[in-house]
C-alpha cells in the first residue's frame, strides 16, 4: 500500500482520497539538535510517526516532510525559523489546498515544539475548522496526550527524541559525537526572528548515551502511533456521523 503523496499516480491518488480521505501532514524544523542528531530530527522523527500512523490505519495520504516553521534556537547552528504571519499562512493555504483535493481530516503531527510553533499551528487549525465545517484538521505535537511509566515523552534532543529517532533512523544517529555536560554551541548573534535569547552554552542534563535506546524509542514510538490512530479513527466516526 502506498501512502507518500508525491509517489503516487493520479489514479493511486484518487483510490486513495475515496478510499480514507485523511491527510497526514508531518512538520518540524532545520534546528539544532545537539551534535549526535542531525539538523533535520523534528521534521524526520514526525515524518516517521506519520508513515507508521498511516500503515497501522491502511489508509491515509502522508504528505512529505515539512522543515518551515516558529522558533526554535534560532541563533544556534543549521536552525533555520520564520514569522508567526508567514506561517500562518503556509498552513491556512495548505488546509485549503487539502480541502481542494478532497480531505476530510486532516493529522498534523508537529514534531517541533515549544509554545510559539503549537500555539500558531492550533491556532489557525481552529481558525480553519471554524471556516470549514465540512472538513476537520487537527494539530498536535506527537506527545500530547501520552505518559509513559509517568513521563511526557518530549525533550530537546534528550533522552525521547534521541530514542525514537535511533529507532527509526539508525544510520542519521551520531552519538559519537556527543559530550557531555556543559558544550560551546556555535551561534549567529544577528538571527532575524529571534525569539528566544539563547547563550551559546548549552547544558546537557544527562549522559544521552547512557539514557537513551533504540528500544525505548520503539516504545515511545508505538504508544504515540497507536494513539494517533485511535485520534483518528475516532474522528472519522464523528465527522460520518454528522
Ligand atoms: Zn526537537
Amino acid at each position: 500500500m502506498k501512502v507518500k503523496y508525491e509517489e503516487m499516480t493520479p489514479k493511486e491518488f484518487l483510490e486513495a482520497v475515496e478510499k480514507m480521505p485523511v491527510f497526514i501532514v508531518p512538520t518540524g524544523l532545520l534546528e539544532w539538535h545537539g551534535d549526535h542528531l542531525p539538523l533535520g530530527q523534528d521534521a524526520l522523527k514526525a515524518y516517521g510517526i506519520c508513515l507508521r500512523v498511516a500503515e497501522k490505519l491502511g489508509g491515509g495520504i502522508v504528505l512529505p516532510p515539512n522543515y518551515w516553521g516558529r522558533p526554535g534556537f534560532s541563533t544556534y547552528v543549521g536552525t533555520l525559523t520564520f514569522s508567526d504571519g508567514l506561517i500562518r499562512t503556509l498552513f491556512w493555504e495548505l488546509f485549503e489546498q487539502l480541502r481542494k483535493v478532497g480531505a476530510k481530516l486532516v493529522l498534523v503531527v508537529t514534531g517541533h515544539y515549544g509554545p510559539c510553533q503549537v500555539d500558531c499551528l492550533k491556532g489557525v487549525a481552529e481558525d480553519f475548522n471554524r471556516c470549514h465545517p465540512d472538513v476537520y484538521v487537527i494539530v498536535q505535537p506527537e506527545y500530547e496526550g501520552i505518559e509513559i511509566d509517568g513521563e511526557v515523552p518530549a525533550d530537546h534532543a534528550g533522552k525521547w527524541e534521541t530514542s525514537m529517532f535511533w529507532h527509526m533512523y539508525p544510520q542519521l544517529t551520531v552519538l559519537e559525537e556527543f559530550k557531555p555536560g556543559r558544550i560551546k554551541v556555535h551561534t549567529y548573534p544577528d538571527a532575524p526572528y529571534n525569539y528566544y535569547r539563547e547563550s551559546p552554552v548549552w547544558e546537557w542534563r544527562e549522559d544521552i548515551r547512557i539514557v537513551s535506546s533504540p528500544e525505548l524509542g520503539r516504545k515511545a514510538v508505538d504508544i504515540i502511533v497507536d494513539n494517533l490512530v485511535k485520534l483518528v479513527k475516532q474522528k472519522l466516526e464523528e465527522l460520518k456521523r454528522l
